[in-house]
């Protein structure tokens, strides 16, 4: 279980929270969405959760024991354990190395996981992303968007990791090429029980993939529920508005 419990959070030169209060739960093998316009602190709860940002009350607890707040105090377990994803998967990709190079780097660092053996399970990790073997010494560049972005999941799932923060890993795709990479994300939640929370402005996407559904705005959690719940009436103004600037 992850517990974000009274997470309140500000940007140094900022006279205000961006984060107000923030409380979550989130169980075991399922998808906590969080929703919200854009500037609402959805990102900025993101960066506390991986430990990039410091909150000035509260705590994050992850399976019984506090997750420390920052970054360089997290244990090689804390670190593996918690993966993260991101809408720019160039930017989250070295242009100089391969997928294989890239998606081996966490199998090295976690356990150990060199030469032959590393790209064995390279190769079973594209397979798990419906990618084959040819892949394995491409670069960044010669991928498509929608590839880039199976590689970044490649990479996350080759940490063995329980949990697995997505922060609008689809916005930057087109709609059909985002709908392969919510179905794949969800057909790997249900095969291995990964906890997922999936970060998104598009309230369409969530239909999808979650189970928990919080909705966020300037820096609150306005709702809060089960997706049934929250996605059927009666809607509050902003979930309302919300749903009505999906296209
Ligand atoms: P989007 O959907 O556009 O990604 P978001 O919900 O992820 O939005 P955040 O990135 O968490 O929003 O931003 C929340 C607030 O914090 C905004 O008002 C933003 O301007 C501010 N903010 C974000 N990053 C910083 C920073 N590094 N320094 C100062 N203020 C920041
Ligand atoms: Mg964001």
């Amino acid at each position: 279980v992850l517990t974000i419990r009274n997470i309140s959070a500000r940007y140094s030169g900022l006279d205000f929270d961006v984060l107000k209060d923030i409380n979550m739960e989130v169980q075991p093998g399922t998808t906590l969405a969080i929703v919200g316009e854009s500037g609402s602190g959805k990102s900025t709860l993101a960066r506390v959760l991986t430990g990039l940002l410091q909150p000035h009350t509260g705590a994050v607890e992850f399976d019984g024991s506090i997750l420390s707040s920052a970054l360089k105090g997290r244990s090689k377990q804390d670190l593996q354990e918690l993966q993260m994803i991101y809408q720019m998967a160039d930017v989250a990709m070295n242009p100089r190395q391969t997928v294989g190079t890239i998606i081996g780097r966490p199998l090295e660092f976690y356990f150990g996981m060199k030469g032959k053996e590393q790209r064995q399970r390279v190769i079973q990790l594209l397979d798990r992303i419906e990618l084959g073997e040819e892949f394995v010494d491409r670069y960044p560049a010669e991928l498509s968007g929608g590839q880039k972005q199976r590689v970044c999941i490649a990479r996350a799932l080759a940490a063995e990791p329980k949990l697995i923060i997505c922060d609008e890993v689809t916005s930057a795709l087109d709609p059909l090429v985002a709908k392969g990479i919510l179905k794949l994300l969800r057909d790997l939640q249900l095969k291995d029980g990964v906890t997922y929370i999936f970060i998104t402005h598009d309230i369409a996407a969530v239909r999808e993939v979650a189970d928990t559904i919080a909705v966020m705005y300037q820096g609150e959690v306005v709702r809060y529920g089960g997706k049934q719940e929250v996605l059927s009436p009666p809607f509050d103004d902003y979930t309302k508005l919300l749903m009505r600037s999906v296209p």
